[in-house]
C-alpha cells in the first residue's frame, strides 16, 4: 500500500516515513510498519490528511508517544499520524489554566506545572506519553486521573471540523475516555490552583521514588497491561494464579511489577498476545475474575 500512498499525498508537504517499523515509536519496541507515518505541523496539514483519508476510504490511527500500546507485528495498514512536531505548545492562558497541545509530553506538562507553581498536575509525574494520550486514556493514579483537572478539549472530527468539548460531556472513566472514534485531540485546557513550589516538588520526588522501587521502568513495556479490577489489582490476582515470571518467548510477566509484561529484547507481539491469553484464562480458571485489557492492540496479525 505504501506505494499507492506515495501518489496520494504527494502534494502534503509535512515530513512522512513510508513503510516505517512501529517497534521505534513504541515503548514496548514491538510492532510492524506501517504504511505511512506522516507528521502534520498545524491544523491545515491535519485537515489535509483527514480529508484524504476519508475520500479515499485509507484506515487512519492517530499515535501518541506508544507507551500504552502492543503493535501487532503485520504493522498498520494506510496512516497513522503523529503530532509529535507540531501541536507541542504549552502556555498560561489564565491565572490558574493552562492550555497544552495534544503532542507535547505530558512530562513537560508536569514541570511546567511546578515551574509555574501551579498545583494539581503532581499525580502525573512519572506517566510517560503524550498530552493526547493522556487524554485519551483518562491517565493517572490512585492519587488522581486527568478527568480531575481538565477543563474542555479541543478535538478535530474526522470531517475536518474543530470543536471544544467540556469535561462533563467527554464520558471520562477508569482508564477511558469516550472522544468520538476517529477525533483527533488537538489540546486541552486544564485548571489547577496556586501551589507552593517546595511542596509540588516533594510530593513528585516522593511519587517518582515510589514507581522506581516498584515499576520495572529499565525495561521495554506499555506500563500496567490489564485495568484492575473494582476493589482488586490485576497485579495481586496474576501473582497468586503462579504467573510471576511466566514467559513466553522474550515476553515475561514482570518479577518486579506482576501487572507489566516486559519484552526482554526480541518479544514478537505474537508472544505477548499469547501471554496475554494464558494470564487470563488462568486467573479466570483459579480466581474466577475476567481481566480486561487497559493496553491498546492495534494494528494485523
Ligand atoms: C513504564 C510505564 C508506566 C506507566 N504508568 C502509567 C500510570 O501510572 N498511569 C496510567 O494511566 N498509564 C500509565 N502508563 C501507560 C501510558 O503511559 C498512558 O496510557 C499514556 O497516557 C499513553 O499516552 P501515549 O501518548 O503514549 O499514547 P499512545 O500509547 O500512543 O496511544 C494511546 C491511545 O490514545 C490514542 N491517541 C493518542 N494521542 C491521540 C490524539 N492526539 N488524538 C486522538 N487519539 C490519540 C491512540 O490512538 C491510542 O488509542 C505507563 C506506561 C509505561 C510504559
Amino acid at each position: 500500500m505504501s506505494n499507492e500512498l506515495k501518489a496520494v499525498f504527494e502534494d502534503i508537504s509535512c515530513k512522512k516515513k513510508f513503510n516505517e517499523p512501529m517497534r521505534n515509536y513504541a515503548s514496548f519496541r514491538i510492532g510492524g510498519n506501517a504504511d505511512l507515518l506522516i507528521f502534520p505541523e498545524d491544523t491545515d496539514d491535519l485537515r489535509n490528511i483527514l480529508y484524504i483519508c476519508r475520500d479515499k476510504k485509507i484506515p487512519l490511527f492517530i499515535l501518541g508517544f506508544g507507551t500504552n500500546l502492543l503493535i501487532k507485528d503485520g504493522g498498520i495498514r494506510g496512516v497513522v499520524i503523529s503530532l509529535n512536531k507540531g501541536f507541542r505548545e504549552i502556555r498560561i492562558t489564565d491565572d490558574e489554566m493552562i492550555t497544552a497541545g495534544a503532542g507535547a509530553g505530558l512530562q513537560t506538562l508536569v514541570s511546567f506545572a511546578l515551574k509555574n507553581g501551579l498545583s494539581g498536575m503532581e499525580f502525573a509525574v512519572g506517566i510517560p506519553g503524550s498530552v493526547g494520550g493522556a487524554l485519551i486514556m483518562n491517565a493517572g493514579t490512585r492519587d488522581g486521573e486527568m478527568k480531575d483537572i481538565v477543563k474542555s478539549v479541543k478535538i478535530m472530527t474526522d470531517d475536518g471540523e474543530v470543536k471544544v468539548i467540556k469535561r462533563e460531556d467527554i464520558g471520562f472513566s477508569y482508564r477511558h475516555s469516550d472522544f468520538q472514534s476517529g477525533s483527533v485531540v488537538l489540546e486541552a485546557d486544564v485548571i489547577l490552583r496556586r501551589g507552593n513550589s517546595r511542596d509540588i516538588k516533594k510530593k513528585m520526588k516522593s511519587l517518582i521514588a515510589d514507581r522506581k522501587s516498584k515499576q520495572p521502568l529499565s525495561s521495554y513495556s506499555a506500563g500496567s497491561v490489564f485495568k484492575n479490577p473494582s476493589n482488586d489489582f490485576a497485579g495481586r490476582l496474576i501473582e497468586s494464579a503462579g504467573l510471576k515470571g511466566f514467559s513466553v518467548g522474550d515476553a515475561v510477566v514482570s518479577e518486579m511489577h506482576t501487572n507489566f509484561i516486559v519484552n526482554r529484547g526480541n518479544a514478537t507481539a505474537g508472544d505477548v498476545l499469547k501471554l496475554i491469553e494464558i494470564v487470563k484464562e488462568r486467573v479466570f480458571t483459579k480466581i474466577g475474575i475476567s481481566l480486561e485489557e487497559e493496553i491498546k492492540i492495534v494494528g494485523e496479525e
